[in-house]
């Protein structure tokens, strides 16, 4: 599909098929590392939405009752198709984000492992049961599941991060309605389509384009029993509010600050790699990617030196080619990060490596931003306090570990964290100590198998519920108790008394 003036549409996907809705409002969509026009994405109107709910509600009567086995041979199938054309949908992803090939072939591969931990759904569904709890009594437990489910996503994983959820929401026997983010949405329509060619019926999985419009819609429509949201904290909080107040099930994970702690006996090699992989990877734009180093007791001068030097190598430029790091995902986002730095300058921070002097390798019309290293933040500075989303690492000196700790501890962000150490009882006090969902130890982005649930505390998530793993599982199922009772010639008669077990 195209626009009138011949550029490429990207249009919803409802009920097994493209569509442009009504097609009232659009948005433009752009190659980062070029900075033109690329596609523009339809926006979807409430009627738009209203149609995507009612395929997938239409759907959901057959799909929670098709067996288990025929839904996991789809999955399977899926999971063969989506190994197959990796590749595909990487290029897709660089191409809309900007983030480099192998990055964007990482992000794929980390979205595979949940679509092979939902193969195993007949396993996680399964239900207890116990004989004779009284006589001729028994009580089993099932798992059922919910209805419709909408999964609202960020930018920055287009892939990975609908990943998280789609696979067991449909395994489990929902049906899905995915709103992307409009700044790159291709992959998801990519996906809707690797899904019908695995055989799923039409109207299991939807994808709508759009803004707000879309998302509240969503979160206010009677037949929309789930909400499965990403993004930044404001956004995730206000997501958890409303769709609560609709009696929604609600799972809102948002932004993240996320500190990497270097203790004085680290392997300071193993720590400037891994403060630069991540700080920089995928440009910054990460919400486990590292923002703040936390230099403890004297390490700070050669940590930085040698975090400066691996800096100095990086080659930023275009994605599709050999660059480390490639450009920002638009040009507001990029003036935006940028910022920061002439902020950090002004509050006192010592600007050591400046991102706008680093020679790209790539269109000048590209959203670039090159690495950028900050030394003694302070944490009233913004630098410290906001997440930037983008290649600005910050080095934040303390003289003790306790100090350390509560440096983390007090920030109101609590996704993950990481500690550089050798000493084991550090380790361990670290893991124990601090408040935060995802621990690193001399890990630097501690992002759980499939098999663990991603999430973290605090302003990182609000609800009850992580992503994927048997959190997952629970998420987008109900439970049921059935007591149950086959009589036999030996029962009795009348008895308006509470039950007992005899
Ligand atoms: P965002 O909050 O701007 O957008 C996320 C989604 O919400 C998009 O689909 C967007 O269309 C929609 N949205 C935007 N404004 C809205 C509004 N006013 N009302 C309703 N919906 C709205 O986030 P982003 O910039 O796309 O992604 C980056 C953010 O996501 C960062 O804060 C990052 O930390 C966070 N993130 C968190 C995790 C995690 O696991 N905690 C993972 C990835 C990204």
């Amino acid at each position: 599909m195209a626009t009138d003036d011949g550029v490429p549409l990207v249009s919803h996907w409802i009920g097994g098929r493209a569509t442009e809705g009504s097609f009232a409002r659009s948005g433009d969509v752009f190659d980062p590392s070029t900075g033109r026009l690329a596609k523009q994405v339809a926006y979807a109107s409430p009627a738009d939405v209203d149609a995507a709910v009612a395929a997938a509600r239409a759907a959901f009567d057959a799909w929670r009752v098709t067996s288990l086995a025929e839904r996991t041979r789809v999955l399977f199938r899926f999971r063969e198709l989506l190994h197959a054309r990796a590749d595909d949908l990487a290029a897709i992803i660089t191409a809309e984000h900007g983030k480099v090939l192998s990055d964007a072939r990482g992000e794929v591969a980390r979205g595979l492992e949940i679509v092979e931990f939902a193969c195993g759904a007949p396993h996680l569904v399964k239900g207890q049961f116990s004989e004779e709890v009284s006589s001729r009594v028994d009580v089993y437990s099932i798992r059922q599941p919910l209805g419709v489910i909408a999964i609202i996503s960020p930018f920055n994983f287009p892939a990975m991060v609908p990943c998280w959820f789609f696979p067991l929401a449909i395994a489990t026997g929902n049906t899905v309605i995915l709103k992307p983010s409009e700044k790159d949405p291709s992959a998801a329509n990519w996906l809707a389509a690797l899904w019908a060619e695995a055989g799923l019926p039409a109207g299991v999985f939807n994808v709508v384009h759009g803004d707000k419009v879309a998302v509240d819609r969503l979160l206010e429509h009677p037949d929309v029993q789930a909400v499965s949201f990403v993004g930044s904290t404001p956004i995730a909080r206000y997501v958890y509010e409303t769709a609560t107040s609709f009696g929604k099930r609600v799972q809102a994970l948002g932004g993240a600050k996320n500190h990497m702690v270097v203790l004085p006996d680290a392997d300071l090699d193993l720590a400037a790699d891994s403060a630069v992989n991540a700080g920089f990877g995928s440009a910054g734009e990460r919400c486990m990617a590292i923002s703040a180093v936390v230099a403890v007791g004297g390490v700070a001068d050669e940590l930085v030196a040698k975090i400066d030097k691996r800096i100095r190598g990086l080659a930023v430029g275009d994605g599709r080619g050999e660059s480390d790091m490639g450009p920002l995902v638009t040009q507001a986002h990029r003036d935006k990060v940028a910022a920061y730095l002439d902020a950090g300058v002004d509050a006192g921070a010592a600007l050591v490596v400046d991102g706008r002097d680093h020679v790209v390798d790539g269109d000048e019309s590209g959203f670039w931003l090159g690495p950028t290293l900050f030394d003694h933040v302070t944490p009233e500075m913004s630098l410290y306090t906001d997440e930037i989303f983008g290649p600005v690492l910050s080095v934040v000196r303390v003289a003790t570990y306790d100090d350390a700790l509560a440096l983390v501890n007090a920030n109101p962000y609590g996704n993950g964290s990481a500690i550089f150490t050798n000493d084991g009882g550090a380790a361990r006090r670290f893991q124990n100590e601090v408040e935060v969902g995802m621990v690193g130890i001399n890990v630097p982005i501690p992002v759980p198998v499939s098999y663990y649930s991603f999430g973290g505390w605090k302003n990182s998530l609000f609800g009850d519920s992580h992503a994927y793993g048997t959190e997952g599982v629970h998420f987008y199922t109900r439970g049921k108790v059935v007591t149950s009772r086959w009589l036999d010639p030996s029962h009795g008669g009348l008895n308006l008394g509470f039950p007992q077990h005899e």
